[in-house]
Order: C-alpha cells, then structure tokens, then sequence
C-alpha cells in the first residue's frame, strides 16, 4: 500500500550545516537526537560500560562521559571502542585530554569556551587532530562558566553575552577551517535559554544542542525542559538534545525521547491515552493507567492505548485507538481496531491489555 503520510510537525527544521559525532548525523538533514550523560566514575570501565549499555537501551543515541583527570583519559579508548553508541570526551580545563580523546576515537569532544581562552594558540592543533580523526567538537557555553571578560562586560549571563561568547568561540575554529562543530548555549533558566538559542539560531547555520543546565530534580527538570526545548523545537531550532536531571541518566533519556515523540520529532511508540478520572469513573483509572503503562514498558512499535473510566468517552476514545478499555460497572470493554472483542471483569482488564497489546505487536513485527 501507500506509505503513510509523515505526522505532521508545528514548524519545519532551521537549515543547517551537516556533520557526524561517530555514526550519527547531526544538523538538519539528520533526525534530532537524543543524549545523555553518564554519572559513573568515567576511569571505572565496568560501571561506565554497563550504563551506556543501559542508556542505549532505553534509547540514548549519544553518550557523554566527564574526563576530569588522567585516569579517566586512559580509559577513553576502551570506553570509546566498546561503547554501541558514539561517545563524547566532556573536557574543561586540560588541553592535553582533549587530544587524548580524539586519538582515542571519541564521536566528539566538549570543550568549555570559558576555558578555552586559555589554549588559544592550541586550537589550531585541536582542529587539525579532529579533522585527521573525523572527530567533531560541542562548544559548550554554560552560564556558570561564562568568559570572565563578558560577564563583565555584560553585568551577568544575559542571552547576548551567551551568544557573544558562543559566536567567538565558533569563529576560533572556522578561522581554522574547521566546521564540524555544535553550538550549546545553556542556562538555568528557560526564559533566558530560550532566547538565547534564538538569537544564535539566527547569527548563523550551526547546528544546536538544547540544553537546560542544572535544571533540577526529575519533576522541575523535566518540566523546564519540556518547556523549553517544546518553545524551541516548536521553531524548527534544534538538532540534539540533553534533558539534565539530578536522576539516573536513563530518566533523562526517557524525557528527551518522549519530548521528541510528543511533537512528532521522532516516531511514537507506546501512547497512553488515559482519562484523568473523575466523579464518574467506575474504575480506579489511575491504577489501570500507571499499570499497564508498566506492563507496556519498551514497547519498540507504535501503539495508541486508551484507558478510560466510564462510558462517556470511553468508547469513543477506545475506538480511535489501537487497543483500548472503556470501564463501567466492574467491568471493562476491550476494544481492538474499533471492534469490542470481549468484555472482562476489573481485576482482568490489565492483564487482558497486555496481551492484546503484545500480540498486536508481534502482528506489526512480522509484517
Ligand atoms: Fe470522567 Fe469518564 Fe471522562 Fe474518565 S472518561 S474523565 S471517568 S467522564
């Protein structure tokens, strides 16, 4: 049959350069992507290994891992050369490790341009070592770390003295000859990050990492990020992104994915459709939803679910789903494709969606 029409999107990706951290693409013609950063000591090879495998699963595209001292440097070719996905030196202070990185054969490496002041006459050396290995660069911009002289000039980390600073550090390597870089202006609040990514959006054609930098706790960072990559990506600005948490990493990544998914920027998998619940609910909705989004965990094909408390809008929900449940009087009705193909009683209805559910997807696997 025909291909299905693509969902649609709230506004067409801003044209940018195209390059590669590793195997995956980043910039315009490339689909956002989605990073995460490891939390383990990075020199602990075991422990890093197993939570990039951990994020890789749960969907991460990128990894980034800190390397803060020598050991950690040393084990970046191991951790680069074992990692499924491509890997990311995040370098401050130390010239030195960010050669080490690209001899290792990291996708990429972070480099703080509040820092790199400090190494200026080594940026031509750093660009032509990437070129030679195909590695790219992030230039991080973070306001905690903003450039002493526009934190001066500027009073504090204002979206201009962001995008200053952002724009300099470009210009030191594309002096260079050197363009296979992303830009990242990050900041802790949405309002002041937000305009930022605007402003740079529109000095130049750099592909952009969003990020909010400590944006808090999973529940406040979550929403900060929701926010602000939504005001963003809601532009067509954005080519990777990083929600940071203090949570696990893979949290992060399930935020990230599902920001992505909400705005039709990367396919859906599992969709929950469920009612909030009110005062004529017959079920305990909540229960049934937080339950079978459980049981539905790492869905890998797209699937609508409705889960609904009674009969007002129910049906019709569960009918414009996959597979769905419209509750009534302790019991619930299953619905497949619009079809009604059993009732059952409550304790009965998870259960039931599960294994409607896993069989729909194997049906969608085989095909
Ligand atoms: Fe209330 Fe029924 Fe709507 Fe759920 S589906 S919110 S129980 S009216």
């Amino acid at each position: 049959g025909m291909p299905a029409a693509p969902p649609p999107v709230l506004a067409p990706r801003r044209k940018t350069r195209q390059f590669k951290v590793g195997s995956v693409g980043v910039g315009s013609d490339s689909p956002i992507s989605v990073q995460s950063m490891t939390t383990t000591k990075t020199y602990d090879i075991g422990s890093t290994l197993q939570q990039i495998a951990e994020l890789t699963a749960s969907g991460c595209d990128i990894v980034r891992v800190a390397c803060p001292t020598d050991k950690d440097a040393e084990a970046l070719p191991i951790i680069a050369r074992q990692s499924q996905i491509p890997v990311i030196a995040d370098i401050h202070f130390q010239p030195k490790y960010v050669f080490q990185a690209i001899e290792a054969g990291c996708g990429a490496v972070r480099v703080n341009p509040g820092n790199i002041r400090k190494f200026d006459n080594q940026v031509k050396e750093i660009a032509a070592a990437a070129k030679d290995h195909g590695t790219s660069i992030r230039i991080g911009v973070n306001a905690g770390s903003l450039d002493p002289r526009l934190l001066e000039k500027y009073g504090k980390a204002t979206p201009e003295a962001l995008v200053e600073s952002a724009v300099w550090e470009a210009s030191l390597f594309e002096e260079h000859g050197f363009n296979d870089f992303k830009i990242s202006v990050k900041h802790n609040d949405p309002v002041i990050m937000v305009e930022a990514y605007r402003q740079l959006a529109a000095a130049g054609d750099w592909p952009l990492h969003l990020g909010v930098t400590e944006a808090g706790p999973a529940f406040q960072g979550t929403i900060k990020s929701a926010t602000a990559f939504g005001a963003l990506l809601s532009e067509g600005i954005g080519d990777t992104i990083r929600v940071s948490l203090s949570a696990p990493p893979v949290e992060e990544v399930k935020v990230g994915s599902q920001i992505l998914e909400s705005l039709n920027l990367r396919p859906r998998k599992l969709d929950i459709v469920s009612c909030p619940s009110c005062g004529r609910a017959q079920v305990d909705v909540w229960e049934l939803a937080e339950n079978v989004s459980k049981g539905l965990e790492g869905m890998k094909v797209p699937l609508r679910v409705a889960v609904m408390g009674c009969v007002v809008n129910g049906p019709g929900e569960a009918r414009e789903a996959d597979l769905g449940v419209a509750s009534g009087n302790g019991k619930g009705q299953i619905f497949v494709k619009g079809e009604v193909i059993k009732t059952v009683p409550e304790e009965d209805i998870v259960q039931t969606l599960i294994d409607e559910a896993n069989r729909i997807a194997r049906e969608m696997e085989e095909r």
